[in-house]
């Protein structure tokens, strides 16, 4: 069987900045497998600008972005095999993968890291009633069959899902010369980010319909329309308010799922908050020697702070296969509090930080005038004011050495209190 120091499944922009720290920390024989036919991940079909501006301080498309870690890869000399689909692995860190040119491939690797990204939910997920006519896409469906493949899914369009899929393909499809209906969201806020917002609906006149969703589908062979309803604070539509909207095609951005199979077949420990694994202050999971790291682990909002996170799973899965790991046996449990819905890490072990390390969280509700707090042990020992929080946006604490020389408990807890409340 072939042997490996870091075998890293999934060439997206997590996958590749993954290896990138591992070959830097010392691992020469890094090998990325990568199930596509080119390495970038889902930011190949992200053809507009908004990438990169935490990481190189200029605004990029997605695979310029992408390219620049990819020519990085190539410039160390790390190997990667394309159309290569990872099909198992075991928790001593034998993976199993398939191609075409070697057939079914055994690595047994000194350490794993796992980078294969999440998936879009589709019409199954959120149970729309109706008929089930041609014309109903996931809106990174569209934007593949858009921005790659040279096809318009369809040209009177109502969007589902106020996510920065949705947000992006509504001004995408606008552009390429479709009516864009109104994008409707079953949630009394949007779960964008408000830079989406304004450059992909208010600037073009697209209405943002909150508190609404999709109650019926109509058409035989092809979409002819939609029914949308308000909903009320349960969720549940209110009759009086539905509306017959003729479009032909439906777009669902109606969220993402971590890519986990592979993970719970390991029998890798999963959050069900987060639907990722659950990860140390390195990316370890709770599996010795598998690392984690990107939309595997919770979903981002911006493809910078993948790459950032992405580095410590690299380092951490070098150390590892090096045997240079770190560990003092002192280690506490993070937990949300008050309004946040989780926070990764879940683990940490203060003596083993880089101080590059951070909390990374979202909050579930919308929140203004709010003070952040970290506790250890019920005790205050970081707070910060937060003047909005929202969950399209991706909340942060700097693990720095003087924070986590006051993490001395068994609990870390990240909560949120109103400012005017003692
Ligand atoms: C439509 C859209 C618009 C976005 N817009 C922005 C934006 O404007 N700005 C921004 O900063 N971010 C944006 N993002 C977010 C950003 O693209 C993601 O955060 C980032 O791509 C996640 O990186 P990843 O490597 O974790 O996952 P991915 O990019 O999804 O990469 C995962 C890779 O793993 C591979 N893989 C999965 N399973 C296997 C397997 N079994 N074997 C082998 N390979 C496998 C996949 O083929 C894929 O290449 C956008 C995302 C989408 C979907």
């Amino acid at each position: 069987m072939e042997k490996r120091s870091v075998v890293v499944i999934g060439g997206g922009p997590a996958g590749l900045a993954a290896a990138i720290a591992a070959k830097e920390n010392g691992c020469d024989d890094v090998l990325i497998l990568e199930r596509d036919s080119n390495v970038g991940g889902i930011l190949q079909q992200c053809i507009h600008a908004g990438f990169g501006l935490h990481i190189f301080g200029e605004e990029l498309t997605g695979p310029e972005y992408a390219s620049r870690f990819h020519e990085q890869v190539d410039a160390l000399g790390i190997e990667y095999k394309c159309d290569t689909m990872v099909l198992d692995i075991s928790a001593d860190r034998v993976v199993t993968a398939v191609n075409t040119k070697d057939g079914v491939i055994q690595i047994e690797a000194g350490a794993i890291v796992l980078a294969m990204g999440c998936r879009e939910r589709s019409r199954g997920a959120v149970g729309i009633g109706g008929t089930r006519p041609a014309g109903i896409y996931t809106a990174g469906t569209a934007q593949r069959f858009v921005n790659i493949e040279g096809y318009m899914p369809g040209k009177k369009i109502v969007i589902l899902g106020s996510g920065d899929i949705g947000l992006i393909m509504a001004r995408r499809m606008t552009l390429e010369g479709a009516e864009v209906k109104m994008v409707l969201e079953v949630m009394p806020y949007s779960g964008g980010l408000k830079r989406n917002i304004v450059q992909c609906l208010d600037d073009f006149g697209i209405p943002l319909r909150l508190s609404h969703t999709v109650v019926e589908v109509r058409g035989r062979e092809r979409v002819e329309g939609v029914v949308v309803a308000q909903v009320d604070e349960k969720r549940q539509p209110i009759p009086e308010t539905f509306e017959y909207v003729p479009c032909d095609t439906l777009l669902l951005s109606v969220g993402l799922i971590p890519e986990n199979e592979l993970s719970a077949a390991a029998d890798i420990d999963i959050n069900r908050v987060t639907n990722g694994p659950f990860v140390d202050q390195s990316m370890m999971t709770h599996t010795p020697g598998i690392f984690a790291c990107g939309n595997v682990v919770h979903v981002h909002d911006l493809v910078d702070f993948v790459t950032i996170e992405s580095r410590l799973a690299g380092r951490g899965a070098a150390q590892f296969a090096l045997g240079q790991r770190k560990e003092s046996g002192h280690t506490l449990d993070v937990k949300p509090g008050f309004g946040v819905r989780y926070v990764v890490p879940s683990t940490i072990d203060p003596s083993a930080l880089h101080y590059d390390e951070k909390f990374l969280f979202r909050v579930g509700d919308v929140y203004r005038n709010m003070i952040l707090e970290v506790k250890n042990d019920g005790e205050v020992v970081y707070s910060k004011r937060v003047m909005q929080a929202a969950p399209g946006e991706m909340e942060s604490v700097e693990i720095t050495k003087q924070l986590a020389e006051k993490l001395t408990g068994s609990t870390v807890e990240i909560g949120l209190r109103p400012a005017d409340a003692k």
